[in-house]
């Protein structure tokens, strides 16, 4: 037997193999389309490529100025520059500023749970860039960013951590690299769901930590807080204590959607 025919019927064969799969790879492909159109992540009616179907993206509230400057909380009307919020004055946060990309209600719900439980890691990249827009302020002059870690427990179980998703979109968009490690959950916490505001603060009071080792690296840094939603603060206020306890000169926050209570006039 030759070397040259040795080769022809591997070459024959490889392209054959190559015939074969790509076939399957159609077949497949028909398959997946077929049996699984994209759903929208809010209604799960069927849509053409996107996250949302036009209705559910006709109702996700994005927010925009006027909001307070210290914690992104949208006002009715622009009362000019630097006017805080009545919640940022009577309860000041640790961290600096919070800026949201979405009000959190039904739509934005619907994609947080899509992401988190639904295997909808499609909608990171859309999510993230949105909450990359609506941060520019905070990310403007931050040295790194943060997520909001899970406890290993729960993280092992769900695969992945929704705000290290985000985080990546974020800083993939922003150029600002990721602080890997900077923030520990060192208390499993139980879910925040259901609890009161100062039971929320109750229940995050020293679950995070900055471990010994990136502490060096935290230190005089402007950070960026990101997590998935904003609801009393007081998982990111804790987590901004731990980071400026190790030296971190700010701590800004960027969520995807912020609670935002009945409008009320600033003061
Ligand atoms: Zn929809």
């Amino acid at each position: 037997m030759s070397l040259m025919h040795v080769e022809g019927t591997t070459v024959e064969r490889a392209g054959r193999f190559g015939r074969v799969a790509g076939a399957l790879r159609a077949a497949l492909g028909l398959a997946v389309n077929v049996g699984l159109p994209p759903l929208c992540a809010a209604c799960r009616e069927a849509v053409a490529s996107k996250g949302l179907c036009p209705g559910c993206w006709s109702k996700l509230s994005f927010i925009a100025p006027p909001y307070c400057e210290r914690l992104g909380i949208p006002f009715p009307y622009d009362p000019g520059p630097g006017v805080l919020s009545m919640e940022a004055i009577a309860d000041p946060p640790a961290y600096q500023r919070a800026r949201a990309a979405v009000r959190y209600d039904d739509v934005a719900r619907a994609l947080v749970h899509a992401l988190k439980y639904g295997d909808r890691l499609d909608l990171a990249p859309t999510m993230g860039c949105w909450m990359a827009n609506a941060g520019q302020e905070v990310t403007g002059a931050a040295d790194a960013i943060v997520p909001v870690p899970l406890h290993w427990r729960r993280q092992w179980a769900r695969r992945f951590n929704q705000s290290a998703l985000l985080a990546e979109v974020i800083s993939r968009a922003t150029g600002i690299p990721i602080a890997h490690g900077a923030l520990k959950r060192v208390k499993a916490t139980p879910q925040q769901v259901g609890l009161s505001q100062s039971e929320r603060a109750l229940n995050v009071q020293g679950a995070f930590r900055v471990p010994p080792e990136p502490k060096g690296a935290i230190a005089g840094q402007k950070l960026v807080l990101v997590d998935d939603v904003l609801t009393s603060g007081a998982t990111v206020d804790a987590c901004a204590r731990a980071l400026l306890r190790a030296g971190a000169t700010s701590v800004d926050v960027l969520v995807f959607a912020r609670v935002v209570a009945a409008a009320r006039p600033p003061i």
